[in-house]
């Protein structure tokens, strides 16, 4: 294409509402605009480089024997009736109503349609295993859409799911599906770690996430420092290790002491000159059993998923002041188990252990001292239900762990019979026998991982796609676009380019050369192809690697082969 007659709105200013890179960049270079919060469209170049990503996954699903399909947007209540999520998936689903009155969802995930279809159509054995997939919108009324398209409440999927007789055949499509995503993300170009993952609340009993490693990435990851040992996990699941408790001497008599307005774990401690380890941090949640009291040591995170998942509860929240109040008799800040009756308290095993502690009094600027577990409050619940952090022992081998925050661009699950047997899928055996089909389900973010791209690929002046992705290779330029000379040197080395196959356009505009050099390198062609002067008269053209920087001088007759030799060699 003639760069004129595109649509590639460039801007020179940071939008004001973008927090990360690739928001800003996806915006400023003419990729994406935002139509309302989590909700962008796509312009031209983004749906090129939709598109790749797209056919690269389209390729790896396929060579694993997946078969697509296109299952609709919206969904009928009564199949997320029948598979109990209905009232538990809460607001994050987008719900409609017809003009009948009857309800539907926009679909944020397709476990229900994919299985009603499998009931209806698969009858044997021999029809299996089937891996069926679609690329299509998903909806997501998401808490805080944000980060651009890395969390948007319309968002582009790639869903798969995975029907086998047995737990044997889930583990090879789970396998296979292992291996495409790896083959995906490698040839986007993108550095990735794959972690094991929480099932959280889709369901299932093992699960691994893909997580392209950057700075801005949402989710935190553990990995061991041992490359041998190679165990990675989202903090969200990575067990932790209870640490010695430090020798604090026999247990002393519980004791209130003033603490005026000292309400964090930091200021306690300075006010009564304890380390933060000495402290047990009380935080009350709400969740649909009731309020409960989380309990973990004063220098450590509570993890909330691993709160859910000892609780057993669909919903978590922070309990908010006036809830506290209800409960403790005090303002927030002075909650502890001591005496906090009737709220059933869950404690980390580190609190445990700890012998004359501090704790919230549940009395205004007030806390204990010498508290002791057991001998001062009771707990309902032993759990693991803190954060592991950086340089604690890897639960595999004992090495210390490793911290990195990442972007998860895929996940895959094993879901089991969960789907089937709860809308009754099932097929005959080979005994005549009707059993639930084993099933897997498989996702990866598309419109995330080409922001995720960026968040990887990219210097001060813009992004550096990988060639793979790209949504063009090369940008030919003519210095000077009024000189016809250079104008029709250059037109014709774009024709030349297109012929061998490469994805060219020409930045035909009559802006100054600078103009055109700063959109190309912000909107990262891989190659830009400079036709000046010394093209006209001397035969010499300049193509520049966006990565490096590094530049080739050739000839017009040779650049088309150089430019292919460039793209084949395939470290752009
Ligand atoms: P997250 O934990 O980031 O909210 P998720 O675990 O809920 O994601 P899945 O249900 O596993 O997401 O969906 C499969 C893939 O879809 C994710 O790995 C991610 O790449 C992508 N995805 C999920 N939610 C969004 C979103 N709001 N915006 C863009 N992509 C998303
Ligand atoms: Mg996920």
């Amino acid at each position: 294409m003639r760069v004129s007659a595109m649509l590639i709105p460039t801007l020179r200013e940071v939008p004001s509402d973008a927090e990360v890179v690739s928001h800003q960049l996806l915006v400023r270079a003419g990729f994406v605009r935002k139509v309302s919060a989590g909700v962008y469209t796509f312009l031209p170049l983004a749906r090129r480089v939709l598109e790749k990503i797209e056919t690269i996954i389209r390729e790896e699903m396929n060579r694993q024997g997946a078969q697509e399909l296109l299952l609709p947007i919206i969904q009928p209540a009564e199949l997320w009736r029948e598979s109990g999520r209905w009232d538990v998936y809460g607001p994050e689903l987008f719900r409609l109503q017809d003009r009948h009155g009857r309800l539907f969802c926009l679909g944020p995930t397709h476990e229900e349609i994919i299985t009603d279809l499998f009931r209806n159509e698969v009858k044997s054995y021999r029809q299996l295993p089937l891996l069926l997939y679609q690329i299509q919108n998903k909806y997501r009324d998401e808490r805080r859409p944000r980060f651009g398209l890395l969390r948007g409440r319309e968002f582009i999927m790639k869903d798969l799911y995975s029907f086998d007789r047995d737990e044997a055949g889930l583990e090879v499509s789970y396998r296979k599906m292992y291996e495409a995503y790896s083959r995906v993300f490698a040839r986007c170009g993108l550095k990735y770690r794959v972690v094991e993952a929480d099932t959280g609340a889709i369901g299932g009993h093992d699960s691994h996430e893909f997580m392209v490693t950057a700075a801005s990435g949402e989710a935190l990851l553990v990995y061991c420092s041992s490359e041998r040992c190679g165990y990675a996990a989202n903090v969200e699941r990575a067990p932790a290790t209870p640490a010695p408790e430090e020798d604090t001497g026999p247990p002393r008599p519980l004791e209130a002491v003033a603490t005026p307005a000292r309400t964090t774990v930091e200021e306690v401690a300075g006010y009564l000159g304890v380390s933060p380890r000495r402290i047990i941090k009380t935080l009350l949640y709400e969740t649909e059993k009731g309020m409960v009291a989380a309990l973990v040591r004063g220098d450590r995170q509570l993890n909330e998923v691993k709160l859910q998942n000892a609780l057993g509860v669909l919903r978590l929240e922070l309990a908010g002041a006036e809830a506290v109040a209800r409960a403790t008799g005090a303002p927030v800040g002075f909650a502890g188990p001591v005496g906090l009756g009737g709220v059933p308290v869950v404690a980390d095993p580190e609190v445990m252990k700890m012998r004359n502690g501090v704790a919230g009094a549940n009395r205004a600027d007030t806390h204990y001292v010498n508290v002791n577990p057991g001998r001062d409050f009771q707990v309902a619940t032993v759990a693991d239900i803190r954060v592991v952090e950086a340089g604690e022992p890897c639960p595999r081998c004992g090495q210390p762990l490793e911290q990195a925050r990442g972007i998860e661009v895929g996940q895959i699950f094993k879901l089991g019979d969960k789907y089937s047997r709860a809308l009754g899928a099932t097929f005959l055996d080979e005994k005549g026998e009707a059993r639930p089909a084993i099933m897997g389900c498989y996702g990866i973010g598309v419109s995330r991982t080409m922001a995720a791209a960026v968040e990887q690929h990219h210097d001060a002046d813009g992004i550096v796609w990988p060639a793979s992705i790209a949504p063009y290779h090369v940008v030919v330029v003519p210095v000077n676009s009024r000189d016809e000379a250079q104008m029709g040197l250059a037109d014709s080395l774009y024709r030349e380019l297109m012929a061998a196959g490469v994805e060219a356009v020409l930045d035909d505009r009559p802006e100054r050369a600078g103009v055109k050099f700063k959109d190309a390198d912000l909107i990262g062609y891989p190659l830009r192809v400079t036709v000046g002067n010394r093209a006209v008269e001397q035969g010499e053209v300049e193509v520049r690697e966006r990565r490096t920087g590094h530049t080739h001088v050739t000839t017009p007759g040779e650049l088309a082969a150089r430019v292919r030799a460039l793209l084949d060699a395939g470290h752009l």
